[in-house]
């Protein structure tokens, strides 16, 4: 098998910030051939579904739908007692009204069942990527995708990388990872090859490694890429022609700094440990569902169209995930007409995070991000705040706490920018008694995750 961390062009140090392989699911030559093998022969047909009209999709996903429905409700445990409640029976599914009836999941529910979720009668728990995931609720979640889910997604990207190129990515060029883990497959047979390293790895050296490897395509946290361009000249140097960011919220106006700093198009992704790849941005910005891997619904829209996002992963047989309400707040966009990139898969034209991303108001209840990203936007981000990174913590109704850590390391920000915030986070939660307590760190305190979030709610849930 190929050994990509053995691209080191001589730079030894990056060595400790590479990962070693997956233990746990370890990669194979036979799975890498396979996949190239799945990828030659569905690439056309995959860019081709992102053709089809919004009913042709439909009628492709309903069809998908049924037969994991009726085979759940056949041989999972959890989804038989689930929809044995409610009548179901195998073959009920006839109309979207039929799905949209079936009752939904949550995280909760399915810890309080964990054992009839997490068991299947026929396949061995070790042959499964496993990974975990925590939310709102503080409690993990092990979500298992079997060999042929774990292909689907890796499908999934490789067309997602060629959207993003706007072309067909040759088998020789490399795509550069930042990221807390190996990726799946470090290539395919040589094709297709990753290199990645940990977000620990220090900026300039990350670009003295980019700048011999000569990656296309760049995937990483937008915290890091930030990083790089606060403390990297020369980044257009590089060659990058894009760049994607994942794992971390991030605004617009942050990836527009990137991408003018690598002069490479960025493009933003929404996914999930349990869904997987939900929705790519595409070069017009829009944010396309990924219709052929989830199909993507709004619980208890208001007005606006808005409510909460419940989806079922259109891939995993495994672990099937069905009418599962990850605790998003999104919105899908009412336009008829098709994005001018090409793409005809619906567009969300809003994701408003996780349920721990909603700031609590003692007057108005909860907050939706988005208005509070339009504040930090304004106020902490341009760049005579001279603010490098921010994080706003509530931990209790009536007090916010906002770290900062400063760009300079005398610890001096604009204070006219902060007080325009404080000003303005009130005057959103409807509450001028609000204690928002400034905190001036050396770096951000290790609490807050591993992944940044701007904005994170922890208050207890009741
Ligand atoms: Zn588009």
């Amino acid at each position: 098998m190929m050994d990509v961390n053995a691209f080191d062009f001589g730079l030894s140090d990056i060595r400790a910030f590479n990962y070693p392989p997956h233990k746990s699911f370890p990669e194979s030559v036979v799975a890498q051939r396979r996949v190239l093998a799945k990828w030659n022969r569905l690439r056309e047909s995959l860019h081709y579904r992102t053709q089809l009209s919004l009913e042709q999709t439909a009628a492709l996903q309903f069809d998908r739908l049924s037969l994991l429905i009726d085979m759940a409700f056949i041989t999972h445990p959890f989804y038989h007692e689930l929809y044995k409640s409610v009548g179901f029976r195998p073959g009920d599914l006839v109309t979207w009204d039929d799905y949209n009836a079936l009752p939904s999941i949550s995280k909760s529910d399915i810890a309080s069942s964990w054992d009839m979720f997490g068991s299947s009668r026929s396949m061995n728990r070790a042959d499964c990527y496993s990974s975990r995931t925590s939310g709102s609720s503080g409690r993990a979640l092990i979500v298992l995708q079997d060999s042929g889910t774990n292909d689907c997604g890796a499908l999934f990207y490789l067309r997602h990388y060629e959207q993003m190129l706007g072309r067909k990515r040759a088998a020789s060029e490399w795509l550069y990872e930042v990221y807390l883990a190996p990726p799946r497959f470090t290539s395919f047979e040589g094709s297709f090859p990753v290199f990645t390293i940990s977000n620990q790895c220090p900026p300039d050296l990350a670009f003295k490694h980019i700048a011999r490897l000569k990656p296309k395509i760049l995937s990483a946290f937008p915290s890091y890429l930030s990083r790089m361009v606060a403390s990297v000249d020369n980044l257009s140097s590089l060659g990058i022609e894009a760049i994607c960011t994942n794992s971390e919220s991030s605004i617009k106006a942050e990836r527009d700094r990137i991408a003018e700093g690598f002069g490479a198009p960025v493009f933003d992704e929404y996914s999930s440990e349990e869904l997987y790849l939900i929705a790519t941005q595409c070069r017009e910005g829009s944010y396309h569902i990924v219709e052929d891997n989830v199909r993507v619904d709004v619980l208890n829209a208001d007005s606006e169209g808005r409510g909460e996002i419940v989806a079922t992963s259109l891939t995993n047989t495994f672990m099937p995930f069905i009418r599962y309400r990850q605790g998003d707040v999104i919105q899908i966009s009412g336009k008829a007409h098709p994005c001018a990139c090409g793409n005809h898969f619906r567009r969300l034209s809003s994701f408003h995070g996780r349920a721990d991303q909603v700031l609590f108001s003692r007057t108005r209840g909860a907050i939706l991000p988005d208005r509070v990203m339009t504040l930090y936007t304004h106020t902490l981000f341009p760049k005579d705040g001279r603010i490098a990174e921010f994080q706003i913590v509530q931990n209790e109704p009536s007090t916010i706490d906002l770290f900062l850590v400063t760009e300079s390391i005398d610890r001096t920000y604009n204070e006219s920018r902060v007080e325009a915030f404080i000003t303005g986070l009130k005057d959103i939660l409807g509450d001028e008694q609000l204690d928002v307590r400034v905190q001036v760190v050396d770096a951000m305190p290790a609490s807050l995750s591993h992944k940044r979030r701007l904005v994170t709610n922890r208050i207890p849930s009741s």
